[in-house]
């Protein structure tokens, strides 16, 4: 049978696409290469959240083309995901050895286009059209393909994104909110810890408004609520009346599967970040003390300029609430640089915001215009130079904070899930504490899956160094 190898740009959300689209082909018959010179098939699954993501993918499959026409005559190309959603037909004009398109709602088909591709039924295919649920097809994950099923699983609760922020392409690449129905993950979820799994992450754009909205699958049973029948205004949002919100509910449901050990989710929205989900962290202990919550800015005038719908204020108060809960929670964040019209003043309430929250970690981003957001349009676009500028400057403050936090752990003891050997230490083990610290020790394959208390020996910038340890201060870091 034809090999394929895929690789992925972005986020953990294409990841996961990835993942789903090799177990239908493996599931298919299909075997999975080890490296691009080895397959049949090459398919990049796209980002486009900027401009740079899209170039990276543009070169590489430039030179993929360029290769196949030397060596490979016979191998199909394939574009998937966000660029292939928003420039469809285009790729293919701007590569014409392109032979498969596929838009970001219809992973599903891909084996189907690359048997008809392969058998010479078509010639090429370029497919973006949206799907009624399409939501509830990326639930496989790989067995014996590319890796066996690990320790930690990403588990996709939605698709689509309605926030519709002035810098963001992400509503138009992926489309309307739609979420799968609990019954659906938790079986899911079901499945993978009976094949070992012991930490599953909840996906989303913006999980937080998980089972908000319509377009649930239809084998949802009554008892599941779902979004109209539980939406009084501003659910588990900021003021709420005490409702528990569909994604709680989801929340809940998983954490009572037997054998999972721990539960994340990635990325909550801050305007969803209700009490209902802020109280779940003291009363469900699978839900681990780690909390993603892009803030984007730290100026309220550019706030509402990317129509985020919170104030500083609010963000602050949620850190806040979070923290009388679970003391020791980590926090980590995104932030975008050079958004238009920002200027020095919007950047120093940034940087005093990274100050007060001493925030874990933080993903930096240099705004990038992107297609038809309303940003794009906007006046006074920063120029690169300033971008790049702020970027440094965030970044020191940002790698200082955390440099301090990690080095406050040394002597400290906290729990790890074991994940495997260390990607830059193979000889050693890693594991990640329940706030999303790796920590390296000494350890074996016996390990592999094990819950442990390590006592922390030493602190790099992005990794902790632990020692097995016997005891536990019970707390959490
Ligand atoms: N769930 C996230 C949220 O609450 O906004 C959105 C996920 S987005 C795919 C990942 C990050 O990319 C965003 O949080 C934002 O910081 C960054 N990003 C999105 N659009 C961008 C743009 N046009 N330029 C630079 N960074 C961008």
């Amino acid at each position: 049978m034809p090999s394929v190898f895929i690789k992925t740009y972005g986020c953990q959300m294409n990841e996961r696409d990835s993942e789903a689209v090799a177990a239908q082909l493996v599931a298919k018959g299909y075997t999975l290469a080890s490296s691009e010179g080895l397959a049949d098939i090459i398919l990049l699954n796209t980002c486009s959240v900027r401009d740079l993501a899209e170039q990276k993918a543009l070169r590489k499959m430039e030179n993929l083309v360029a290769e196949a026409r030397r060596e490979r005559p016979n191998q199909v190309l394939g574009f998937m995901g966000c660029m292939a959603q928003s420039r469809g037909q285009q790729l293919i004009d701007l590569l014409p050895d392109v032979d498969l398109v596929i838009g970001t709602q219809k992973f599903h088909r891909t084996a189907d286009y690359l048997d008809d591709i392969l058998a010479g039924r078509r010639d090429k295919a370029v497919d973006v059209a949206a799907e009624a649920n399409s939501q509830a097809t990326i639930r496989e994950h790989l067995v014996n393909g590319n890796a066996k099923t690990g320790v930690t699983a990403f588990v996709s609760i939605m698709q689509g994104c309605n926030q519709y922020c002035t810098f963001c392409i992400v509503p138009y690449t992926r489309g309307e909110e739609r979420s799968r129905t609990i019954p659906d993950i938790v079986a899911e979820c079901r499945e993978l810890v009976s094949r070992g799994v012991k930490e599953i992450t909840l996906l989303g754009q913006i999980v937080t408004s998980y089972g908000r909205r319509g377009h649930v699958a239809a084998d949802v049973s009554p008892r599941h609520f779902f979004p109209d029948q539980l939406a009084p205004t501003d659910v588990g949002g900021f003021g709420s009346r005490r409702t528990t919100s569909p994604f709680v509910q989801l929340i809940e449901a998983v954490h009572e599967i037997e054998g999972l050990e721990r539960i994340r989710f990635t990325s909550p929205h801050p305007k969803g970040y209700g009490d209902d989900l802020v109280e779940a962290y003291s009363r469900l202990p699978k839900l681990v003390e780690s909390a993603h919550l892009p803030v984007q800015s730290g100026s309220d005038r550019l706030l509402k300029l990317m129509h985020r719908g919170y104030t500083r204020e609010r963000y602050l108060a949620i850190i806040e609430k979070l923290r009388r809960v679970k003391a020791k929670i980590g926090v980590s964040t995104d932030i975008i640089v050079g958004f238009p019209g920002e200027t020095e003043e919007d950047f120093d309430q940034t940087l005093s915001l990274v100050r007060e929250v001493q925030f874990d970690q933080a993903f930096i981003f240099k705004y990038s215009a992107r297609q038809d957001t309303p940003a794009a349009d906007m006046p006074d676009q920063v120029q690169q130079p300033f971008k790049e500028e702020r970027n440094q400057r965030l970044l020191a403050l940002v790698n200082e904070i955390g440099s301090q936090r990690h080095r406050s752990l040394i002597g400290s003891h906290v729990q790890i899930l074991v994940e495997g050997p260390s990607k830059k230490r193979p000889d050693r083990f890693m594991g990640r504490t329940r706030c999303n610290k790796i920590v390296v020790f000494d350890g074996s394959e016996r390990h592999l899956g094990q819950i442990m208390d390590v006592r922390i020996t030493r602190a790099g910038s992005f990794t902790l160094y632990g020692d097995p340890a016997i005891l536990n201060d019970g707390g959490c870091q």
